[in-house]
């Protein structure tokens, strides 16, 4: 791209902030405007369910910037953007702004899903911002009953961080037990026990249809309970909705740009416009042979703006894509659980360590005697190894 003197990075981020390193890691030294919903410079989410719940951590520890970064960008916090036009190359945001620049980087991330019913019901909470943290932490009360609805990552880090402060937790999930999902039933059952041990309770197989509530002192309806597909209704006083992530892209509609779930890219962040690139939670790799995966993972968002800058500046003709292996982590009381790799349906877990009995394991998935992902609850040095083996086999394909 010649002549390239502003470039909007649209969403203020993990992703976002990647972008704007990135820029300048390449040398670019035109102008960089970052637009961002939330009134916040970028900040850290993995901690919102773990470190800023347990109290270890204050807010002023999330922060992603270091002080002297120097990255000469402009921030225009607490308006999203509403529009985007290719043919004039003009964002458009809520309170009326337009921006013209020759280049666009879409970093909008996800928000928490919601459930039907909950809007207005004091009490039932979602997890994705800084303020939805401070909101539920506060509600996190010695005695009180917390409900989470949907038993995977996030659900299950609140659940267990809950109990750290002697709330009593029942985790309802539709699956049979947590996890089992995602990696299989030997997996949920490790998983389950874990909660056992925490002292949460946790119901599988259930179908939630709505909540309970009464006027609160306010008198506007306070949650107290959860009700399940067969009519009963589990007491509550605080509950969460962990029920999965949606990416933000609707305000791109019209834009012309390919949106498949998240926005449409290929493995190095290019869009169905060499004017605009994405990266992190909001955008879809789609594979060559038509496969599409959108991320939800922190090493994914932090590390893909490197390309995909590199795919901007250049036009589209860089040579680069995205490589590694997907990862993530999750902490659950006390233990560090991790995985890596391309894990499919009909892949054979297999105990290579601990077993499904103990509270320490690795299980490898297989296919054809290949191994393509790795799990592992608090054994980190054998987790690193099967992780650096997947990488080194993708690197090589
Ligand atoms: C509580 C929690 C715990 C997590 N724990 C883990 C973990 O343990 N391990 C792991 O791998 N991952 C974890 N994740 C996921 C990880 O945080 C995300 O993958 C990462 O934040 C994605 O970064 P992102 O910049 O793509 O999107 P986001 O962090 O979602 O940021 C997108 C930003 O764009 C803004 N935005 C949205 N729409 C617009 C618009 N129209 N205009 C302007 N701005 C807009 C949003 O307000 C937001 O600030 C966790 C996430 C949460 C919420």
């Amino acid at each position: 791209m010649d002549d390239v003197r502003r470039i909007v990075v649209v969403g203020a981020s993990l992703a976002g902030l990647g972008a704007v390193r990135a820029l300048r890691a390449e040398g670019y030294d035109g102008e960089v405007v970052v637009v961002g919903e939330e009134v916040h410079r970028p900040y850290d989410r993995p901690p919102l369910s773990k470190q800023l719940l347990l109290g270890t951590w204050t807010t002023d520890q999330l922060a992603l910037e270091a002080a002297d970064e120097g990255l000469d960008a402009r921030w225009v916090l607490g308006v999203p953007a509403t529009g985007l036009d290719l043919t004039t190359r003009t964002l458009t945001l809520a309170d009326g702004t337009r921006l013209v620049a020759d280049g666009f980087v879409l970093a909008t991330g996800a928000r928490a899903r919601r459930l039907p019913g909950a809007d207005g019901t004091a009490g039932v909470h979602v997890l994705r911002t800084l303020d939805d943290a401070a909101a539920l932490g506060g509600e996190l009360q010695p005695g009180r009953r917390l409900v989470v609805i949907g038993g995977g990552f996030l659900g299950s880090e609140v659940a267990a961080a809950a109990r750290t402060r002697d709330v009593e937790v029942t985790v309802l999930e539709r699956g049979t037990r947590p996890f089992a999902r995602q990696f299989g039933e030997d997996v949920g059952a490790l998983i389950g026990a874990l909660h056992a041990r925490g002292g949460t309770t946790v119901r599988g197989g259930v179908d939630v249809a709505g909540f309970a509530s009464e006027p609160g002192p306010d008198g506007a309806p306070r949650v107290t309970g959860v009700e399940l597909a067969g009519g009963e209704v589990v007491p509550a006083d605080v509950v969460l909705v962990a029920v999965g992530a949606h990416p933000n892209v609707e305000w791109l509609r019209g834009s012309g740009i390919e949106v498949v779930d998240g926005v449409r890219t290929d493995d190095r962040g290019a869009t169905s416009s060499p004017l605009v690139v994405a990266v992190g939670d909001c955008a879809t790799v789609v594979d060559p042979e038509g496969g599409a995966v959108r991320h939800e993972h922190w090493t994914t968002a932090a590390e893909r703006p490197a390309v995909a800058v590199r795919t901007l500046l250049s036009g589209g003709s860089a040579e680069g894509r995205f490589t590694g292996i997907p990862y993530f982590w999750s902490d659950l009381y006390g233990e560090r659980l991790q995985f890596a790799g391309h894990r499919e349906p009909g892949d054979v877990p297999v105990f290579v360590e601990g077993s499904a009995d103990e509270e320490k394991f690795v299980v490898v998935w297989e296919r054809d005697g290949v191994p393509t992902a790795v799990l592992a609850l608090s054994s980190s040095r054998t987790f690193t190894k099967w992780r650096r083996q997947l990488a080194k086999q993708t690197a090589a394909v």
